[in-house]
């Protein structure tokens, strides 16, 4: 089946009846009506049903190299800059549909997948690792398949000196190999998504984990048995579009995984017991480049977005005469024009790798994801000040439907632009943004959305080639 639509995402993830966990109770109701789960279930069926509208289908599809079918653009292994340019639009095609508030919109991991799968040879030939791998990206590309991943362990202890001893696992763990497979116990962090896509795509965590039993990378579908996702709060409190223009909508949650002996089919396993290759693997498959390719297309339209949203406040209660306001407007301009830049010049920079796949300048892109960390707390923070009260005095819509307030409401919340409907509901946004626990969690989201930053940083030092400018700097120091 080729890349599909809406409903037929949906009717999957419907009988998909994976063990998720909500506030003590195990879901067994039709997921897709589920308070917490049906508006970003449909908002998810909208993106399929983008990539099929007729003057879409071509950019956001391309033949499958396997069947000569569209399957989707997020699964195309690039070999041009033109691939390349078509996979961001792509991107940014779906990321307008939420100001890109859903961070694991499916083509997130499809890019990961592919990235892996198009360099499957990294996995060995030992068994049949490079095969599987293989597999499991042309069968999610075929069947356009959606995936959550995981790859950090639970936060007990991050002390360097600390190393896992207990006899019951903590960690995800191999606590047996047998003929199917390998059979994990313990837990990983932290699924956003969980549950609520076909396959959990598990990474290795590299690192210190150096013992066998923590040496493995598979893909499951999100309903094996014996795997539980246990949700976090849901922060979509109302259904209502005006009360909770982003929550109500793109809700992702995040999931505890827990494997509870979680037998993996053999099959289903590109990595295990190899050291070398789980440190090197994210190299060599260039996984990180193209995920942030990914990242920084999104990230790039979300800052729009928020621009957008701040010179609607300003316009709204007329602040655009004081220069302070001027000035952290002008902030979300240059942040958005320097992601924007930064994205361009990874394609412009971009070059074939010895497989002839067309890779992203990393550099540009890791310090677009360098900064965004720091920007985006800052955005919010800019949100807030321009809104200021006005974030906070935002009656809901079933306020204005009482005939007891309504008028009061309209006479004292008007704009200085529009009525008071549209005062209130542009604020919502705001507040969603920037204020409400869905906007709370957005902001950590962008903190640790590519890990721990302050080790972004470091690997950006570490691997960042400084000797032309050095050799510059010196050649002023001897210049006479
Ligand atoms: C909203 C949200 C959604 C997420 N979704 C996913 C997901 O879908 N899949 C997934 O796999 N992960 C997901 N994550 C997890 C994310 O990848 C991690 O938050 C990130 O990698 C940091 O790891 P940690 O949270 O365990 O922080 P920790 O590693 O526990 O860090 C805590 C603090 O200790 C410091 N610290 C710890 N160790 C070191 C060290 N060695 N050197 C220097 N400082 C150190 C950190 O700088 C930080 O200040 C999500 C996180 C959030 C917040």
């Amino acid at each position: 089946m080729p890349a599909c639509d809406g409903t037929e995402f949906l009717q999957r993830i419907r009988n998909l009846k994976a063990e998720i966990w909500i506030d003590g109770q195990r879901i067994t109701d039709n997921i897709c009506d589920h308070d917490a789960f049906k508006g970003v279930l449909k908002s998810k069926a909208k993106l399929f049903d983008l990539q099929l509208e007729k003057n879409k289908k071509d950019f956001m599809t391309y033949t499958s190299p396997l069947t000569g079918q569209r399957v989707g653009t997020s699964f195309m292994e690039p070999k041009t800059k033109e691939d390349l340019e078509k996979r961001r639009l792509t991107t940014q095609e779906w990321a307008k549909t939420s100001g890109g508030m859903m961070g694991r919109s499916p083509d997130y991991m499809n890019t990961g997948l592919m990235a892996l799968g198009a360099a499957s040879e990294v996995f060995g030939e030992q068994h049949h690792r490079r095969k599987n791998m293989k597999w499991l990206y042309e069968n999610a590309r075929e069947k356009d398949l959606t995936l959550s991943h995981t790859f950090v362990n639970p936060q007990v202890n991050r002390s360097t000196g600390y190393y896992e001893a207990n006899e019951e696992p903590i960690s995800a763990r191999i606590v047996e190999t047998n003929a199917d497979g390998l059979v994990i116990k313990g837990a990983r962090l932290l699924a956003t998504q969980g549950g609520i896509t076909d396959e959990l795509l598990v990474l290795p965590i590299g690192g210190k984990y150096i013992e066998e039993s923590f040496i493995y990378g598979f893909s499951i579908p999100s309903n094996t048995p014996n795997l539980k996702f246990i949700c976090r709060e849901s922060f979509a409190y109302r259904p209502s579009q005006f009360d909770h223009p982003l929550g109500s909508r793109f809700e992702e949650m995040d999931t505890i995984v827990v494997f509870d002996h979680v037998l993996v089919p053999w099959e289903r396993v590109f990595l295990y017991n190899n050291y070398t290759i789980a440190n090197s693997m994210y190299e060599k498959t260039q996984f990180y480049p193209f995920l942030l390719h990914q990242t920084v297309a999104r990230q790039t339209i979300k800052t729009e977005f928020l621009l957008g949203v701040a010179q609607m406040i300003v316009e709204t209660i007329d602040i655009s005469g004081y220069l302070h306001v001027k000035e952290k407007v002008s902030e979300l301009i240059t942040g958005y024009e320097t992601m924007k830049a930064l994205l361009l010049s990874s394609e412009m920079g971009a070059k074939t790798n010895s497989r002839s796949t067309m890779v992203p300048d990393p550099n540009p892109l890791y310090a677009a994801i360098t900064s965004f960390p720091r920007l985006y707390p800052r955005f919010t923070e800019i949100l807030q000040l321009l809104g200021a009260s006005g974030l906070i005095s935002i009656p809901t819509e079933q306020d204005f439907q009482s005939t007891a307030i309504e008028k009061d409401l309209q006479h004292y919340l008007q704009g200085a632009t529009c009525d008071a409907k549209s005062r209130t509901q542009l604020f919502r946004l705001a507040w969603d943004i920037s204020t409400s626990a869905f906007g709370g969690r957005q902001t950590l989201y962008e903190r640790f959305f590519f890990g721990d930053p302050v080790r972004l940083n470091t690997s950006l030092y570490n691997g960042y080639q400084k000797q032309d400018a050095v050799e510059l700097a010196k050649s002023l120091l001897n210049q006479h």
